[in-house]
């Protein structure tokens, strides 16, 4: 019998919980809107004591959280958000209330380093222990597996928040992130396309030149990173993404910028398989909550 494990995927909007061992194996999910800390913690509490009764114990729990947050153990406000515009929710403790109520370890993490924890284990990054997951939606996020581990250094990456370069002449929209202006996030999130072009990019037509912007600043991200870190490979999910014409055109973008520089098949023949939607769609944030589970288990049995 597999060990059993509770995963949260807790975002600003909505919160994900599923009990199991994997994708193949999951026994039980919900999911519900994110309110206040207290109200939306002591639901997924519910939820786990329920499977609980039904499946017997859980292991462990894994969290992968919207942030910035502390994921620092040796921390004391490890398992902690830090700064969020979010009501409520600054300096808002994660996990210490589920590890109260339920007894066991819990593993703790970004959204999106959990994300790659699970595209790395059953998604579009099996087999490697070098990449980065994105996901470009309300904000934009990226997590990194490096050497098999999830990069935190300082205190966690925020890959969005990079600056790029802006032609304000062919844009002159100053971006939208609050501080930054024209960062990443700033001019080529959901909320900034929608604002720039003055409706969703759900409404804009495939002609639109809305999406050749938008590629060439998603390409100018990826290439910064791809000179940073030497991913092996790029996921790139949230809802943005979900606009198919977008990744062809991010792929001829990067090894343009590139220019030849990166000498890899990756970004040559191999472009296809180097940037690539996630393996898991939406479920990457939740199914890698399961495996920070798995890591927080591991550790409780060795330390
Ligand atoms: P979150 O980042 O909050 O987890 P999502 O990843 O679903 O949520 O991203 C939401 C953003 O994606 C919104 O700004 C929305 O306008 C944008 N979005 C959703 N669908 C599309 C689409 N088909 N084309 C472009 N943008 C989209
Ligand atoms: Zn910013």
């Amino acid at each position: 019998m597999p060990h059993l494990y509770g995963g949260i995927e807790a975002g600003g909007t909505k919160f994900v919980c599923a009990v199991g061992s994997g994708p193949a194996a999951l026994l039980a999910e919900t999911r519900f809107a994110t309110t206040t800390p207290a109200e939306t913690l002591a639901q997924a509490i519910a939820f786990f004591e329920a499977q609980q009764a039904r499946f017997g114990p859980l292991a462990a729990v894994g969290i992968g959280s919207f942030g910035p947050v502390d994921p620092n153990p040796a921390s004391p406000t490890f398992g902690c958000i830090t700064t969020t515009p979010k009501p409520g929710w600054t300096q808002a403790d994660i996990v210490g209330p589920v590890r109260r109520a339920l007894g066991v370890p819990v593993g703790f993490d970004t959204d999106v380093n959990s994300a790659a924890l699970g595209e790395g284990r059953w998604g579009a990054a099996r087999g490697l222990d070098t990449f980065i997951y994105l996901t470009i939606g309300t904000g934009i996020g990226g997590g990194a597996l490096v050497g098999g581990r999830p990069l935190h250094g300082l205190i966690h990456p925020e890959m969005g928040h990079m600056r790029l370069p802006h032609d304000w002449q062919d844009d002159p929209f100053p971006g939208a992130c609050p501080y930054h202006g024209d960062c990443w996030e700033g001019l080529a999130s959901g909320p900034a396309l929608e604002r720039r072009w003055g409706r969703p990019g759900a409404d804009l037509p495939p002609e639109h030149p809305a999406w050749a912007l938008e590629a060439l600043y998603l390409a100018h991200g990826l290439a910064n990173l791809i000179c940073a870190f030497s991913p092996q490979r790029l996921v790139l999910g949230g809802g943005v993404m979900s606009q198919p014409r977008l990744i062809p055109r991010v792929r001829a973008e990067v090894p343009r910028l590139l220019n030849g520089y990166v000498q890899s098949p990756a970004l040559q023949d191999e472009i296809d398989t180097y940037i690539v939607p996630p393996g898991l769609g939406g479920q990457a944030g939740v199914l890698g909550a399961l495996v920070l589970a798995e890591m927080a288990a591991a550790e409780g049995r060795r330390g």
